[in-house]
């Protein structure tokens, strides 16, 4: 099969990728090992409002297929973000926020990639090899692309082989839970270091008495204990989510790895450029990866079919996706090590609460906030 741009992974990063390719006039191949793309969902869908994505991403363009999504994506909106303390105690602030329907919007955007021109082979795993990619499962033979863009997520073989690690991850488990009583206006996020050790949990509403539920935790912290006993005694016995979950029943049980480290420094090698999870485009003190690997996504489409025609080399990719997300990623990066030292202690965690106002919150949560080190020796100093 002809392909001068394969690309690994149908997720936001992949798709969206492919679809600009695509659309440049290369000819594009994206290989998925899922049967159905987008089932089984590793995601809690909360994706901001445009207008929130703008103030998040400013130096970003964001490709269209994230700021037009169609209806049927969405399953629900939020208005607040609410962040619960160690002790109890919350702060909120306003964030417009949308939750996807990840399933049917990994379709939209293969469907807008196969519109495009995108060849796609499903249930077909590729692994990068020094010849191009081979295929095996549903579709099998080999590629010799020009460029091969990485978009497969956290544990991406793409990056092993070009030698690009990414070493810190938070390790989630999550529950689909109906008959919930959760704040359908509200995404929630709890701290603490029994119901979320060195990270957080949370519940997102889903609408009609459904709601996500999950912790993202690093392993470090976990010590000996088991994702679901932690997961299980925030559902349990948390002293606020309890009362909001104990009608709820699970039905359906996600796990996943989320990269919290930020994103290596090398992003391509030899033709193959890597894209979203893979590249570890992940917002550190969030856990959010959806508009971060679209725009990765958009720039690794635009680059790859620049090398085609002979306009741009793969290395200038790197430069390129961080022009447009490097400097919000790093600064999340060392917000989440500051914060660090504090996850490890609910009182100090609770005397840092108390100092922010939530609109400094918000700042911490977008990757802001240069004087966090300050407030942080503030809360320290005072103990
Ligand atoms: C539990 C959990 C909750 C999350 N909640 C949120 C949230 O609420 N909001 C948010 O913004 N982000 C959230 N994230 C992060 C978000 O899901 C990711 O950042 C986002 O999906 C990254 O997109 P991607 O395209 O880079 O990777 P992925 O969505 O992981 O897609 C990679 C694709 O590559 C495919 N693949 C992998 N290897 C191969 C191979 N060898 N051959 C063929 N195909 C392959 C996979 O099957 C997959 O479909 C969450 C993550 C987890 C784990």
């Amino acid at each position: 099969m002809r392909a001068d741009v394969a690309v690994i992974g149908a997720g936001p990063a992949g798709s969206t990728a492919a679809e600009i390719a695509a659309r440049a006039g290369a000819c594009v191949v994206v290989v998925e090992r899922k049967a159905e793309i987008g089932s089984p969902v590793q995601c809690g869908g909360f994706l901001p409002e445009n207008f929130e994505l703008r103030e998040l991403l400013p130096r970003a363009m964001l490709p269209e297929s994230l700021y037009k999504i169609p209806d049927r994506c969405i399953l629900h909106h939020t208005n607040i973000q609410r962040i619960y303390a160690p002790s109890g105690g919350s702060k909120e602030f306003r964030v417009q926020g949308r939750v996807l329907d990840r399933r049917t919007f990994d379709r939209y955007l293969a469907y807008r990639a196969a519109e495009a021109g995108a060849e796609i082979l499903p249930a077909t795993r590729a692994e990068v090899v020094s010849e191009g990619v081979k295929l095996s499962g549903h579709f099998s033979g080999s590629l010799r692309p020009k460029v091969t863009i990485g978009a497969d997520g956290p544990s991406s073989g793409a990056a092993r082989f070009i030698g690009s690690s990414k070493k810190e991850f938070g390790i989630c488990l999550e529950y689909e839970m109906a008959g919930v009583c959760a704040d359908q206006d509200a995404a929630e996020m709890y701290f603490g270091s029994r119901c979320a050790p060195g990270g957080y949990a949370w519940i997102i509403p889903m609408g009609d008495g459904v709601a996500n539920v999950g912790i993202g935790v690093r392993k470090s912290y976990l010590g000996r204990v088991k994702l679901d006993q932690v997961l299980g005694g925030f559902i349990k016995d948390h002293p606020v989510a309890s009362e909001k979950l104990k009608m709820g029943k699970v039905t359906a049980v996600m796990r996943g790895l989320v990269p919290a480290g930020g994103s290596p420094s090398v992003l391509q090698k030899n033709g193959v450029i890597l894209a979203g999870d893979a590249a570890g485009h992940v917002m550190a003190t969030s856990g959010g990866g959806i508009p971060l690997a679209m725009v990765a996504g958009r720039v690794a489409g635009e680059v790859a079919s620049e090398v085609v025609l002979g306009k741009a080399q793969a290395r200038d990719y790197e430069h390129r996706v961080k022009a447009e997300i490097g400097a919000e990623l790093d600064r999340s990066v060392q917000i989440r090590r500051m914060v660090d030292a504090a996850m490890h202690n609910d009182r100090l965690m609770d005397a840092l609460f108390s100092a922010l106002e939530p609109p400094q919150m918000k700042s911490v949560m977008r990757g802001r906030v240069p004087d966090l080190l300050g407030v942080l020796r503030e809360v320290v100093g005072r103990r």
